[in-house]
């Protein structure tokens, strides 16, 4: 009797000495299925880009244990890394196909462009925060992602020199539409932006712009993103 309790006291203390190591390629799997696939998004270039982008690594090493869970998370500078559907939602509108260059504002942790580098060809990316957008720069050439540009800078402004873009994903909230942006949108062009009417109130935006050059707009679907920003002292 004296030896079975001996044991179980046993185990449970190795279990405190050798931790069970996460399964992040589990939590992985389980978050595509639930939180894209299940909810609609079946496009099988979009799921697997998300099954070959570890998150985890986009997240602060304190958090990695919820990197897969459904909601956004915070990164360094008051700032968030997005709720995974969100990114797959906004990366779904702008119809990633192979030969498209697309444009983001916000790099933040470099998630969301790391995800758009495995489904077209060219990614430039506007970060304001120095310091967020160097990190992010040096965790994705760590991870051997080729084909994305960084800048630190306004992206309000857009990036003009490789302009016109494909495709314009905006993941920081202004309260209107940057006319560079949708300058620098190609004719047959997509932007997805989170508009801010009022300080809690957002709508995801979808701009079309058409072969004439005209441009049709449908509101999405209510979303919270940080605001856009137009200098690094916030304002
Ligand atoms: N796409 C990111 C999430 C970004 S959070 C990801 O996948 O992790 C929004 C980011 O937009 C923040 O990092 C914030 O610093 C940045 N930002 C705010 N205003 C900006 C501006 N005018 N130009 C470029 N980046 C801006």
């Amino acid at each position: 009797m004296k030896i079975k309790y001996l044991l179980i006291i046993l185990i449970l203390i190795s279990q405190f000495i050798f931790p069970k190591k996460i399964d992040y390629t589990v939590l992985r799997k389980n978050m595509v299925e639930k939180q894209i696939l299940e909810r609609g998004i079946t496009d099988k270039r979009i799921l697997n880009a998300f099954y070959k982008v570890k998150r985890h690594l986009f997240v602060k090493p304190e958090l990695r244990h919820m990197a897969y869970g459904d909601y956004p998370l915070p990164i360094d500078e008051n700032q968030t890394i997005s709720q995974p559907y969100i990114v797959a939602i906004m990366t779904y509108i702008i119809a990633p196909e192979y030969n498209k260059k697309i444009l983001e504002i916000g790099t933040g942790s470099g998630y969301q462009a790391s995800i758009l580098a495995q489904l077209v060809k060219n990614v430039y990316t506007i970060e304001i925060k120095k310091n967020l957008g160097l990190k992010a720069k040096k965790l994705i050439q760590s991870l051997g992602y080729k084909n994305i540009k960084f800048k630190i800078g306004d992206g309000y402004l857009g990036w003009k020199e490789y302009a016109p873009y494909d495709g314009i994903i905006v993941t920081c909230s202004p309260d209107h539409i940057p006319p560079p942006l949708i300058e620098q949108l190609s004719v047959g062009g997509r932007m997805v932006i989170p508009v801010s009417y009022t300080s809690n109130v957002q709508e995801l935006i979808l701009i079309e712009k058409d072969t004439k050059g005209n441009l049709k707009r449908t509101n999405l679907i209510p979303v919270r993103f940080v605001p856009l920003i137009r200098n690094i002292n916030g304002k």
